[in-house]
């Protein structure tokens, strides 16, 4: 790897950070503050939150088997994508490498931040090649972006390619683990002492069954991490926020309960698709989602809306022609897109 120094754009090294009231106070127990110009109100969110939130990460910590230190929490994942960009890749001149199809935001990010943007397309099997994401790369390339499992396809990244382009790239590595809690593959987030490139992303977002709070998670070496700090927003995760990822965190049994529901609910949704005569082909998920080739994507879509159910439409999308990605719901949601299916005809 490249020193953290040499991958980091110069303005963002060597940036002085806001220093916030809530910074520069970390002393001894007070109880009259007077530093940060709030209210003294109580209604009862009169305070500033913790900038570093500490009490939430060390929660995570415990359940998550990383050190707190390692944490950085963002508004959503969404937030540690989009600062890695500002943090690394210099506009016009640095360029990221993704895999191809995959998640969207990465490639919005890029655009946004005036970044070019390298597709490597899976096999036909959604599968990456370490080779070949690797010749995509250049001196110029910042950042890798891989998402296991995959986003829409569902499927599990193989782990021995992953390894090979932490070990071989000279730039930072994101694994997006938005899904992981589904999947029966280990999570790198416990390999940061391994490599000090990997970012591990993960979120509440979905088995956490809080995507309305935005909380994400990225896992990454104390040095990464101090930098994603440096460049947030000083209070970018509110305190109603902490206070539910708590909540949900303490509830972590019900979370594992409502994975394994999941998990057999999509069995069940894909025995059922395997039957319908529009559907020609299922593609492997471990993830709360699959995706299916259907005989007509736009129409059936179309279709769906029209029965008040809504599928994504994944046509256009990359090797993924005339896919709808399908979100796993309760037994009686799946049902009534079972039923609607099976009662379709086409035109
Ligand atoms: C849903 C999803 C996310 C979650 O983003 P948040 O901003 O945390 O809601 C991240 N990555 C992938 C691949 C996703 O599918």
């Amino acid at each position: 790897m490249k020193t953290l120094q040499e991958l980091t754009r110069a303005n963002i090294w060597s940036l002085k950070p806001y220093s916030s009231a809530r910074d520069e106070y970390k002393g001894v127990a007070a109880s009259v503050f007077l530093d940060a110009n709030e209210s003294p109100y109580n209604m009862p969110h009169n305070r500033y939150p913790d900038p570093l939130q500490i009490d939430l990460k060390k929660k995570i910590s415990k359940i998550k088997h990383v050190n707190p230190e390692n944490i950085f929490l963002g508004n959503g994942s969404d937030e540690a994508i989009d600062l890695m960009f500002r943090a690394f890749c210099e506009p016009r001149i640095d360029n990221v490498v993704a895999i191809d199809p995959t998640y969207g935001m990465y490639l919005v990010c890029a655009e946004v931040n005036d970044v070019e943007y390298r597709k490597v397309l899976l096999d036909d099997k959604f599968q990456l090649s370490a080779d070949k994401l690797l010749a995509a790369t250049d001196d110029n390339t910042k950042l890798i972006f891989i998402c296991s499992p995959n986003n829409p396809t569902g499927n599990d990244l193989s782990i021995t390619e992953i390894e090979k382009v932490l070990n071989q790239f000279q730039g930072i590595v994101i694994v997006d683990e938005a899904y992981i809690d589904f999947s029966e593959e280990p999570s790198f987030a416990t390999r940061l002492a391994e490599y000090p490139n990997l970012v591990v992303l993960q979120t509440f977002s979905k088995a956490w069954a809080s995507a309305a709070i935005r909380l994400g998670m990225a896992f990454a070496s104390t040095d990464i991490i101090g930098i994603l700090n440096k460049i947030k927003y000083p209070y970018n995760i509110n305190l109603l926020t902490q206070h539910q990822a708590m909540e949900m965190l303490h509830r972590h049994h019900e979370i594992d309960n409502w994975v394994k529901i999941l998990k057999s609910e999509r069995v069940y949704l894909e025995e059922s698709f395997a039957e319908l005569p529009c559907v020609l082909e299922i593609y492997p998920s471990n993830a709360n989602f699959f995706l299916a080739r259907v005989t007509n994507a736009v129409a059936i879509y179309n279709y769906l809306v029209s029965k008040g159910i809504i599928v994504r439409n994944r046509h256009n999308i990359s090797l993924c022609d005339n896919c709808l990605r399908v979100t796993v719901g309760t037994r009686s949601e799946n049902l009534k897109l079972i039923e609607a299916l099976q009662q379709y005809k086409p035109e």
